[in-house]
């Protein structure tokens, strides 16, 4: 569970950032001037901190020292063209920054950056049943471990990314071998099919007439 305090005084912008957030799985927490959100840090942990720079009472630059101490790391959000905003806060310390308006995408890139930067993202999967390191490669269920060779994990990883869309052979057979995909092959198949029976896989992984498979999770 991500913890972030999102510091705005903007009400729409505040709460377009929890919502955006709040979808993406994060927890949110918000307040909207800098006393507030001294007031929070002293009581919570946070694992980022969204930043604005004009803020009533306290601004974000004041702030920054006093939040730094608590080590969350934090973006800044500045208005657009107060490039100078943008410098002072990335010397004073901030991670990154984000420009008012932006687009939600790119919100959630610069904070899973940030995140990952910080080791705070987890590298663990959880689909079907099945735990995936994308980090050591390893996969286990119910805290079993399951062998499966470099191509069987390159296929598991290739769904269990994409849940719900059908993968075609061609496809996969890009993405996991490289290069074009020889029309005379059975071996995506014979593949899926002996991965399907390792991870217990046999109910969800199913086969999409002509098509392909999709992952049913
Ligand atoms: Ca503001």
């Amino acid at each position: 569970m991500i913890n972030i305090l999102i510091v705005e005084d903007e009400k729409p912008i505040s709460d377009l950032l929890r919502l955006s957030l709040k979808k993406a799985g994060y927890v949110c927490h918000c307040v909207y001037d800098g006393l507030a959100a001294a007031d929070a840090v002293e009581k919570e942990e946070y694992d980022l901190i969204l930043l604005d720079v004009m803020l009533p009472g306290i601004s974000g630059f004041e702030l920054m020292d006093y939040l730094r101490e608590q080590g969350a790391p934090v973006i800044f959000i500045t208005a657009k063209n107060a490039v100078s905003d943008r410098v002072k806060g990335l010397k004073m310390g901030a991670e990154d920054y984000i420009v008012k308006p932006f687009e939600v995408l790119e919100l959630l890139a610069r904070v899973e950056g940030v995140l990952r930067r910080h080791g705070k993202l987890a590298t663990v999967l959880h689909v079907g049943g099945l735990d995936i390191n994308t980090e050591t490669m390893q996969v286990s269920r119910d805290g079993e471990n399951i062998s499966l060779t470099r191509k069987e994990y390159g296929i598991l990883l290739l769904f269990a990314q994409n849940p719900g869309i059908v993968l075609n052979k061609s496809t996969i057979y890009e993405r996991v071998w490289g290069g074009e995909y020889p029309d005379s092959t059975r071996t995506v198949e014979l593949h899926v099919q002996r991965l399907k029976k390792k991870v217990g896989w046999n109910d969800c992984l199913k086969v999409v007439f002509t098509m392909g498979y999709r992952l049913e999770v």
